[in-house]
This record gives C-alpha cells, sequence and structure tokens, in this order.
C-alpha cells in the first residue's frame, strides 16, 4: 500500500488545529502554516456553545480541554444601557475557555502527534492545490453597505457577575462577559461603525460601557490585564455557503456566524470533524480531491445553513436598539424566547 499523501493546512487557529490533531490520529501527515505566535490573544467571547462540545468529545478532546483549564457556564442574563435582566439557566450547558490557553493547548497537542508546525509564516499562495486547506479564519470585509463591524477584548480580574455570561446592549453594539477559571473574567464586545462615523479615541471605552449603564457598574473595580487586550475589525458576518467555495475550507473560512450566537468556535470544531474523513480518503487515494472537496462542503452547508439564518436574525435584533427594552422583557418573561434563541442559533 502507498504511503497517505499529506495534507497541509492554511491556519492554525480552532479549526485547523482540530483538523490537524485528528488527521494525525489517524496517521495522516499533516502541516499547519500559521501566521502567528503560541500563545496569544485573540477576540473572541470565549464561550463555547452547542454542538461543537459533541465534536470535542467524539474527537477525544475533551479532557484536553479540561485540564488547559474550562469551565462549565450554565446561566446567563440580558441588560440594556439602562436596565438589569434576571439570570436564566441555559438550556444547554457551555464552556468557557481562554483562547489564550486553548489554542495553544491545541497546537501542543498537535506538535505531540507528530504534525509539523509552521508558525510566524503567512501563506501568501491565493491558490489553493490539492492538498491544501484553507482554515485561515474570517475572509476580511470586502467594501460592502455601509455598516462596518469591529471586535474588541480585555480579560479582567475583580468583578463580580450576576450569571455565567452577561449580555450588556448598546447603542454601538453589545459587550458579553464570562467567567473562566483562576478568577478571570472575559470581556468581549461587537461594535458597528456606520460610514462617516468617526472611530472613537478611545476604543478601549466601548468595552467599559456608557456612563450610568449596568456595565458601567459591572465594571468599575475591574483591573484590567491591559496585554490581553485585542481588536479585530472588517467582520463580514453575511452567510455564505461552502459548496460555493473553490477550496476545500473549515472554520470561519467558510463563513462567519454572528458571535452573539457563541457558536463560532464550535462551527470551526464541527467543520473541522466533517472535513476528517474524506481527507482522510483522499489522502489514502479512495477518492479524487473534488469528491472529498464536495463532500465536506455539503456536510458543513447542510449542519450550518439553518443556523446560520437565525443568527443573523438575532444580530439584527441586537443592533436594534428601540427593540432593546422589549428583548429585555422578553428574555425575562418567555422561556420560550431563551429556547428558540438558543436552540435555533446551534
Ligand atoms: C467579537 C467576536 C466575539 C466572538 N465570540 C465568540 C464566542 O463567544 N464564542 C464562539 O464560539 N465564537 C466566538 N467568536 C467567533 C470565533 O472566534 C471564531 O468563529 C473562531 O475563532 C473560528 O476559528 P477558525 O479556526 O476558523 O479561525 P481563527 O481562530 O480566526 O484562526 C485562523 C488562523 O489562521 C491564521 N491565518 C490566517 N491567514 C493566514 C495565512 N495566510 N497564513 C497563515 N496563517 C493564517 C490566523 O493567524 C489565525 O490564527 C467571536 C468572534 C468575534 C469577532
Amino acid at each position: 500500500m502507498s504511503a497517505p499523501k499529506p495534507i497541509q493546512i492554511v491556519g492554525g487557529g480552532l479549526a485547523g488545529l482540530t483538523l490537524g490533531i485528528a488527521l494525525r490520529r489517524r496517521q495522516i501527515p499533516a502541516t499547519i502554516y500559521e501566521a502567528g505566535n503560541y500563545p496569544r490573544h485573540r477576540v473572541c467571547g470565549e464561550f463555547i456553545s452547542g454542538r461543537g462540545q459533541s465534536s470535542l468529545a467524539r474527537l477525544g478532546l475533551s479532557e484536553l480541554i479540561e485540564n488547559a483549564g474550562s469551565i462549565c457556564a450554565n446561566s446567563a442574563a440580558f441588560f440594556t444601557a439602562s436596565q438589569s435582566g434576571r439570570a436564566h439557566t441555559l438550556p444547554v450547558s457551555a464552556i468557557c475557555l481562554s483562547r489564550y490557553k486553548l489554542d495553544s493547548a491545541l497546537c501542543n497537542e498537535f506538535k505531540r502527534l507528530g504534525g509539523e508546525l509552521v508558525s510566524g509564516q503567512r501563506w501568501r499562495e491565493d491558490n489553493f492545490a490539492e492538498g491544501f486547506v484553507r482554515a485561515g479564519g474570517r475572509r476580511v470585509q470586502v467594501e460592502q453597505g455601509s455598516e462596518r463591524w469591529f471586535g474588541l477584548k480585555i480579560q479582567a480580574r475583580n468583578v463580580t457577575l450576576a450569571a455565567d455570561l452577561e449580555m450588556h446592549l448598546s447603542r454601538q453594539g453589545y459587550v458579553g462577559i464570562c467567567r473562566l477559571n483562576d478568577g478571570e473574567v472575559n470581556v468581549c464586545g461587537l461594535f458597528r461603525r456606520r460610514l462617516g462615523e468617526n472611530a472613537p479615541a478611545d476604543s478601549r471605552e466601548l468595552l467599559r460601557g456608557e456612563p450610568g449603564s449596568p456595565l458601567r457598574e459591572r465594571l468599575a473595580d475591574a483591573k484590567f490585564d491591559d496585554a490581553s487586550f485585542c481588536a479585530v475589525a472588517g467582520l463580514s458576518l453575511k452567510p455564505q455557503r461552502a459548496l460555493a467555495r473553490p477550496e476545500v475550507c473549515v472554520g470561519d473560512a467558510i463563513t462567519m456566524i454572528p458571535p452573539v450566537t457563541g457558536n463560532g468556535m464550535s462551527m470551526a470544531f464541527e467543520s473541522a470533524e466533517l472535513a476528517v474523513a474524506p481527507l482522510a480518503a483522499w489522502s489514502r487515494g479512495a477518492i479524487s480531491w473534488n469528491e472529498a472537496r464536495t463532500e465536506i462542503a455539503s456536510a458543513c452547508d447542510e449542519q450550518f445553513f439553518r443556523r446560520l439564518r437565525w443568527a443573523r436574525a438575532l444580530q439584527q435584533l441586537m443592533f436594534t436598539s428601540s427593540l432593546h427594552a422589549p428583548m429585555l422583557w422578553l428574555a425575562d418573561h418567555s422561556d420560550l424566547f431563551w429556547r428558540l434563541a438558543f436552540e435555533r442559533t446551534r
């Protein structure tokens, strides 16, 4: 029998690393090209929710995640700029873990399994030949409409939360705060800037909330970890189909789900899991590259497309400030609202 053909993965985020680990477990040679280095902070709510948790279990990664310091999140509460909601039990528990620890733990596991990591170098080729997988994360938004989305995140201590996840809505966007281990919290926000609007002089102020808001009060005594601050712009939140891509893609490289769902990391794990068997079959010469690509893309589209549509609707609600008060009322009074918003977006 001939040796398995190698797989090259461009992007060592969650999707690329998970795929790399799963391929190495099947004895497939795998190389990851990563522009950055580990460990590193990422703009992320650090709240893992959805079917990706089962993918992690099936891929044998639950223990690694636990050992990296993950904690369970069982409750969430909504806040507007002027009102506080009450804590609700989540229909299904989520996991919270710092990306600094998560990406690094996955990277170490990939290397332990004999994967080759080429870090600190950006892959410049845009043509992806056979054997190459695109796992480079979100595509930068091309000029589109009048809105620009950007994300910010910082970790902090000395913050007492009313729930494992707090979602604070404001006119410019929303900020999610979740509990991490070791007494830390992650503060992460998604914001919208309309074309022609000036960028805020100090973007970090957006994470602290408007004066008088429950968010401002919550973070009043926070001790921020300046080294963890990061920002990302050019986000495209328009759903895309995997089948429309000419290459094999996993994770955000397919499409980005609105972060409010806390489901993007889950989609990275799920898409990596869906890609493993077809890529292994190609590597062993059982199917063509195009067959592998079509199989992976069809499976991802089938699994993701409905949730992407619901997530988009939820995102629009979150960014319509006239609906914040009715939303908070619904969140506080209707279990059906919680269940629907939760189940349909993951
Ligand atoms: C504001 C915000 C909040 C979020 N909150 C959450 C949340 O709470 N829960 C959740 O589940 N998801 C959340 N997400 C989404 C989540 O972060 C992503 O869905 C997830 O990181 C996708 O993983 P990925 O591996 O596809 O991409 P990434 O994690 O972005 O990794 C891609 C990697 O590829 C590398 N790369 C890119 N191009 C190249 C190249 N040319 N050569 C080499 N390397 C390259 C990058 O350096 C990067 O390390 C949030 C996103 C934002 C913006």
